[in-house]
């Protein structure tokens, strides 16, 4: 198992107010597998990718990810382990607007031991006739191939991907869904990724539902579709 949670919480303070992100999530992932994450806003989809990514602490339970227990880890080796095997992707692609592409996707090759080949990285996410382009120049859909590009290039266990499509028009989004289910089966990254679109849900081989905090529904896809 790639990720396992168990019985994680997460709560905010906020004022007088607690808030509930996580209410004793239970959830395995195996390795290799494409899982969404649905479920209305609020109810803790990012809040949980962050934890299983080391980007948030939590307040109670286990979570193994990677073979390593998180919540044993000391801030450093936390970073450590984000590094290593954790890449992210979100909506608003946050690339480094002074950098080119190749530069862009450099940062992430530098956070790596074992790196990717960044000309090949660049070719399989079809932009290496870009490769010296800045942000600005670039369309949406080609600013979250470099952002993906930059996430991938550090060969990563899997990739976080928080409403990935969620700034583009539908086709985009959709050419942009073919990447990671290639990025899927070429490399077997692990892929998560969370939407508000139940359409996404039919290309994952797991399909994970959220409300108010807790993991309502989980099931696995026996025929995931490609987006066509
Ligand atoms: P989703 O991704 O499903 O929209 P989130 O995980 O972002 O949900 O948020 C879950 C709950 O936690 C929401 O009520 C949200 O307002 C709250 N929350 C998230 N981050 C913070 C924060 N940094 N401080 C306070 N409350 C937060
Ligand atoms: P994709 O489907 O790969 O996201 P688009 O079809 O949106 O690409 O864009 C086609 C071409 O138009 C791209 O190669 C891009 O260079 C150019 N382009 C699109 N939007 C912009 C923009 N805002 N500024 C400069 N060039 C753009």
């Amino acid at each position: 198992m790639t990720i396992n949670v168990e019985n994680v919480t997460k709560t905010y303070e906020s004022g007088e107010v607690t808030i509930h992100a996580l209410r004793e999530a239970t959830l395995k992932i195996p390795d290799h597998k494409i899982v969404t994450i649905l479920g209305p806003s609020g109810s803790g989809k990012s809040t949980l990718l962050n934890v299983i990514g080391g980007i948030d602490r939590f307040d109670s339970g286990t979570l193994v990810v990677a073979g390593q227990q998180l919540e044993l880890l000391k801030d450093h080796q936390l970073t450590d382990f984000r590094r290593k095997y954790a890449g992210f992707i979100f909506q608003q692609y946050n690339l480094i607007p002074t950098l080119t592409v190749q530069e862009n996707v450099e940062v992430g090759r530098e956070l790596s031991e074992n790196p990717l080949d960044m000309k090949s990285m660049l070719e399989k996410v079809g932009m290496y006739d870009k490769k010296d382009k800045f942000p600005y120049q670039l369309s949406g859909g080609e600013q979250q191939r470099v952002a993906i590009a930059r996430a991938l290039i550090k060969n990563p266990q899997f990739l976080l991907c928080d409403e990935p499509t969620g700034a583009l028009d539908e086709v985009t989004g959709k050419k942009i869904l073919r990447l990671l289910k290639y990025v899927n089966e070429e490399f077997g990254t692990t892929v998560l990724i969370i939407t508000h679109n139940h359409g996404i849900g039919a290309m994952a081989h797991k399909i994970i539902k959220m409300s108010s905090g807790s993991i309502v529904e989980s099931f696995d896809n026996e025929s995931p579709i490609d987006p066509e």
